[in-house]
């Protein structure tokens, strides 16, 4: 019975891998499928092939980084300019935000210290963000992006929508694998981003209120705090 019970938990993992790949993989589909359809209609400039080409290397590298998932070590931390990155995020959300009569307004911080992060890793963390938020909207309305230093050597990334919210007694199950309140949905999007953000020794609280909006806050280390935190941890 040993062996059934083991063969029976790789199962429930190779199960739980495969709806997660599905879900992350859904991000850069849907967004490829926005330009193609675009394309198709000549509504697009020949310049957006380039982001249909990253979008499906992205693809790629989430499948490879999901079969690496018990080996973080392999991800690779580079320095990277956040505004720089959110930037191509919220390009990447063009025709989703269109789409869906959402609009993106965002504010940086002059002179932002850079960040040391895994880059794919962290715009999948973005996108699973502006996803819930637009999925939070069925009517369409406005995203806020705050993006500061609100002390030596923490980032501050607020991401701020006007949707549906969620009530007090549902914030606590918030990031756990498989709660979602949608059809389609995974419930592995929040669950992805704590991850990522955890490994890049940043934090990710929530605030809402029901039919209001959810605020969702980042905190990242500069890429001086990271080295530092790294090293002594
Ligand atoms: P999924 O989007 O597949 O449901 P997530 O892990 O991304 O999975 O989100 C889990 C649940 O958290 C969602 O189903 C939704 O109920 C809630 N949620 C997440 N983000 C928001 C948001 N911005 N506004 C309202 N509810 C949210
Ligand atoms: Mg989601």
């Amino acid at each position: 019975t040993e062996r059934l019970l083991l063969k029976s938990e790789k199962l429930a993992l190779l199960g739980q891998m495969a709806a997660g790949i599905a879900h992350e993989i859904r991000n850069p589909l849907t967004s490829i499928k926005g330009f193609i359809q675009l394309f198709k209609s000549n509504q697009l400039e020949e310049t957006y092939y380039n982001i249909v080409l990253s979008e499906l290397d992205r693809i790629n590298s989430i499948v490879g980084e999901f079969l690496v998932l018990t080996k973080p070590s392999a991800s690779i931390f580079v320095e990277k300019d956040i505004k720089e990155l959110i930037k191509d995020v919220i390009t990447l959300m063009n025709t989703q935000s269109i789409i869906n009569n959402i609009q993106i307004f965002s504010e940086f911080d002059p002179d932002l210290p850079k960040i040391c992060c895994e880059e794919a890793q962290l715009k999948q963390v973005f996108l699973n963000l502006f996803k819930n938020a637009i999925e939070a909207m069925p009517n369409g309305g406005q995203i806020e992006l705050k993006v500061k230093l609100i002390e030596a050597g923490t980032i501050s990334v607020q991401l701020i929508d006007q949707g549906v919210g969620i009530s007090p007694e549902r914030l606590p199950t918030l990031g756990e694998p498989f709660y979602t309140t949608k059809e389609k949905g995974t419930g592995l999007g929040l669950m992805t981003c704590y991850k990522i953000i955890e490994s890049h020794k940043g934090g990710m609280t929530i605030q809402s209120e029901v039919n209001k909006g959810t605020t969702i806050q980042l905190t990242l280390p500069t890429m001086t705090q990271s080295l530092l935190k790294r090293e002594f941890v």
